[in-house]
């Protein structure tokens, strides 16, 4: 540890959308934010090339540019960004109270308010070939990228409730979309199973896997496996979307703010406070409906808000609302 610990007012964690919101409006409140990126500097949007669907950008952006641009934008109201990982935290369940928040398993920070804003890690299948065509054909976001495939043929893997939302999503867009199920069954809601089985270019195939995706720098079709005849067929598809759950980046708030089953943080109401005082979360790590690059700015937006008004009536010793 450290010998000399920082106070700061405002400390964000996550430099995605989410964050860099947060910090823009945190740090022209005055907040004098400090930001820790993690180990993903920018977020998931760097991970994909064509944004297209962000307000403001008539012609897209891609999602690295973006990034760096949001981060200019919160710099430049004096938000300090830095490189670093937050390992552990102790929130203080007083009104008022101080945050204690450990970076890289050595620097101690003392914050007024955190802003938590650190994502869900979309998972993927893990096999070479899907890794390799990460951005060029194989994506986990199907509102985001599906519309790049109007008029193709895509596959989509999955058999939760937002597999089958997707599978219907990009049936409107696409040409014909193939569902491959790992089981003999689903397991999303009857309803969305019926939306499923109504749509007339979806076909799903059932105990059927990925073997490999196929294309060299872009997807150009898909090798499936039957996993009761270890049967092989091909297919010619130019996208490939992965929808097999996401995992928010909560793993060390456990035990300390409330989170639902799947690990995703509760926040009250239409706020972002959580359990804690003076603690607040936006961004996909506390949205799995959404998980969009501008609700997650949205909800940063409201986290600085709701931080500066808690930090208002702290500092005049109003009553603070739960
Ligand atoms: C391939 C792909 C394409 C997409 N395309 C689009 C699109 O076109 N349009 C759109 O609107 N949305 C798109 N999305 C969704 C969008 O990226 C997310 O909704 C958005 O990035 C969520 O923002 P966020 O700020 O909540 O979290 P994230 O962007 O996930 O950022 C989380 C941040 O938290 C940091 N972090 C995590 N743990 C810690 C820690 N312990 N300490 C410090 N920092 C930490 C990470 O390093 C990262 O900086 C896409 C997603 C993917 C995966």
């Amino acid at each position: 540890m450290s010998d000399t610990i920082e106070r700061i007012k405002c400390l964000i964690i996550g430099s995605g959308p989410a964050g860099y919101t947060a910090a823009i409006y945190a740090a022209r409140a005055d907040l004098k934010p400090v930001m820790y990126t993690g180990l993903e500097p920018g977020g998931q949007l760097t991970t994909t090339t064509e944004v297209d669907n962000f307000p403001g950008y008539p012609d897209g952006i891609d999602g690295p540019t973006m990034m760096v641009q949001l981060q200019q934008q919160a710099e430049r109201f004096g938000t300090e960004v830095r490189i670093g990982m937050v390992t552990a935290v102790d929130f203080s369940d007083e009104v008022g109270g101080i945050h204690k928040v450990t970076v890289d398993n050595k620097t101690q920070i003392e914050a007024e308010t955190v802003i938590i804003s650190t994502g869900a890690t979309a998972k993927y299948l893990g096999i070479p070939s899907e890794q390799r065509l990460r951005g060029g054909g194989v994506s986990a976001c199907a509102v985001c990228d599906g519309f790049f495939y109007k008029g193709q043929e895509v596959a989509i893997v999955g058999a939760g409730d937002t597999a089958a939302e997707e599978a219907t999503y990009l049936a409107n867009i696409c040409n014909k979309v193939t569902m491959l199920v790992r089981k003999d069954y689903m397991k999303a809601s009857k309803a969305m199973q019926h939306r499923v089985n109504a749509t007339k270019n979806l076909e799903v195939r059932y105990n059927t896997e990925v073997d490999e995706v196929l294309g060299d720098m872009v997807v150009e079709g898909l090798r499936m496996v039957n996993n009761q005849t270890g049967e092989k067929e091909e297919i010619a598809i130019t996208g490939l979307f992965i929808a097999i759950g996401h995992k928010p980046n909560t793993d060390i708030f456990k035990g300390q703010l409330d989170m639902d089953d799947t690990g995703y943080l509760i926040t009250k109401g239409k706020s972002t406070k959580t359990n804690k005082p003076g603690v607040f979360a936006s961004g996909d790590v506390q949205d799995k409906e959404y998980r969009q690059a501008v609700t997650a700015a949205g909800t940063g937006c409201m986290a600085a808000l709701d931080a500066e008004r808690y930090l208002a009536a702290v500092e005049s010793k109003e009553e603070v609302e739960a």
